[in-house]
C-alpha cells in the first residue's frame, strides 16, 4: 500500500494543473471516448427567434449538486420550473474538462485543450457569442462570484493560450464591446496591483465604463457602461456573507440590458459550486448552489414576463464526484465525495422560452454554441 502510495506520488505532474487530479492506477481509458455524439443539423426549431439569451452556468454543477437543491433549500427550487431538459457531454480535447475549455465550448463552439480561453487547439483565435452577437448591435452582460477574469467569464470575450494570463484577459475585457460586468477582478485592472504597472480601470473608463468598486447601485443608467468589481480577486463566499450579489447582480443587468436595446447576450456564473467540490464541502457547495438558484428564479420571473427571451442553465462539468448518499437510515441524507477533481459525468441543461425545445437531447457541450445561434437565428429552419 504504502509502494503504491509512493509511486502514485511519484507520477504526479510536476507544476498547476487545472483543478485536475493524476490518471490512477485503474483509471479506464475508454475507447469510445472518440466516439463523438453526432450533431443534429437538422434540427429545426419550433418556436419563433429569441430576442435574448440568458446563459447561467453554475460551475462544476452535476445532478446531485442540482439534486441537493431539492433536499437541503427551504422552497422548491426554480430548476422545478423547467420543462426543457437535456443531457451534455462536456470533454474537451481531454476526457476530462476544465472550466476554460469548457466555456469556450459554449462560447465559440470548439472542444479546446484545458485551459485555453477564446481558443482552438492551435491557440488560434476563434469568434465568440458575444463577439458575434455585439457586431449585431446586441447588449452583453458578464456576472461571475470569482473574478471577471477567470475562466468561465473570460472564455466569452478574450483570447488567451492559458487561463492564468488573467492581467491579459483583463487588458482584452476593458477594450471590448461587453456593456455591464460584476463581479470580483479589481486586482487586474488596477496599476496598483498589476505586475506591469498599467491602468486598465482607466482605460474601462475611456471605453465609457462607469467604475463601482464598493457594491451594486440600486438604478443604472442604460446610457452608460457599467463595471462592478467588487473584490479585488474572487468574491466571499455565501458562508463568508456575499448575501444575494448573484441574484440582485442578474436582476441589476437585466433592467439594464433590457431597458435600451431590442437584443441582449447576458452570461451569469455561479462559480463556487465547483470550489465547494474541489473541497469535498458539502455545505459550501450547497449554500452556493442554492444561491444559483435564486440568480435562475430572477432569470425566468424576467423570461416570464418578456416572452421573447431563452434561458439555458447548464454546467461546464461536474466537480467533486458528488453523491447524495444515505446517513445512518435512509430518511437520513450523508453527501460524499469520491475525488477533489472534476468528473465527466453527463450534466444537466435546462431551458425556458423561445428556442428552448433544440436543448432538449443528448448532446457535446459544442452544441450549446450551435443551439443558441440557431435560437436567435432570423430563418425558422437554422
Ligand atoms: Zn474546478
Amino acid at each position: 500500500m504504502k509502494i503504491t502510495v509512493l509511486l502514485t506520488l511519484a507520477l504526479l505532474p510536476i507544476g498547476t494543473v487545472y483543478c485536475q487530479q493524476p490518471i490512477q492506477e485503474n483509471a479506464v481509458t475508454s475507447q469510445s471516448y472518440d466516439h463523438r455524439i453526432p450533431s443534429d443539423p437538422q434540427e429545426v426549431r419550433e418556436s419563433p427567434a429569441a430576442k435574448n439569451i440568458i446563459l447561467l452556468i453554475g460551475d462544476g454543477m452535476g445532478l446531485s449538486q442540482i439534486s441537493s437543491a431539492f433536499y437541503f433549500k427551504e422552497t422548491l427550487p426554480h430548476f422545478a420550473r423547467f420543462h426543457n431538459i437535456g443531457l451534455m457531454r462536456t470533454s474537451s480535447t481531454e476526457r476530462i474538462t476544465d472550466s476554460a475549455a469548457g466555456a469556450t465550448a459554449f462560447s465559440a463552439g470548439k472542444k479546446t485543450y484545458n485551459g485555453a480561453i477564446g481558443v482552438d487547439s492551435d491557440t488560434i483565435s476563434i469568434p465568440t457569442i458575444v463577439e458575434i452577437l455585439s457586431e449585431e448591435m446586441w447588449k452583453t452582460g458578464m456576472i461571475s462570484t470569482s473574478s471577471i477574469t477567470h475562466a468561465t467569464p473570460a472564455s466569452f470575450y478574450a483570447h488567451v493560450k492559458s487561463r492564468d494570463m488573467e492581467e491579459e484577459i483583463a487588458a482584452q475585457l476593458s477594450t471590448s464591446q461587453i456593456d455591464f460586468i460584476a463581479g470580483g477582478g479589481l486586482a487586474f485592472f488596477a496599476d496598483t496591483s498589476r505586475t506591469d504597472g498599467k491602468d486598465y480601470l482607466q482605460t474601462l473608463k475611456n471605453n465609457g465604463f462607469t467604475i463601482q468598486t464598493e457594491q451594486l447601485l440600486n438604478t443604472v443608467d442604460p446610457n452608460q457602461k457599467y463595471a462592478f468589481l467588487l473584490a479585488k480577486n474572487q468574491m466571499s463566499t455565501v458562508l463568508e456573507g456575499r448575501g444575494d450579489f448573484l441574484p440582485q447582480a442578474t436582476k441589476l443587468a437585466l433592467n439594464y440590458l433590457s431597458a435600451n436595446s431590442d437584443n441582449f447576450f447576458l452570461m451569469a456564473e455561479g462559480s463556487m459550486i465547483d470550489w465547494g467540490g474541489h473541497g469535498n464541502n458539502a455545505d459550501f457547495l450547497v449554500s452556493e448552489m442554492i444561491d444559483f438558484d435564486e440568480a435562475i428564479g430572477i432569470a425566468l420571473d424576467f423570461a416570464e414576463k418578456d416572452g421573447n427571451t431563452l434561458v439555458i442553465v447548464t454546467a461546464d462539468h461536474e466537480t467533486g464526484g458528488f453523491t447524495l448518499s444515505a446517513g445512518e437510515t435512509y430518511d437520513e441524507i450523508n453527501p460524499t465525495f469520491s475525488n477533489g477533481g472534476h468528473s465527466t459525468a453527463l450534466v444537466p441543461v435546462a431551458a425556458y422560452g423561445p428556442g428552448s425545445e433544440l436543448f432538449r437531447g443528448i448532446y457535446e457541450n459544442t452544441e450549446i454554441f450551435h443551439k443558441m445561434m440557431r435560437a436567435v437565428s432570423h430563418s425558422k429552419s437554422n
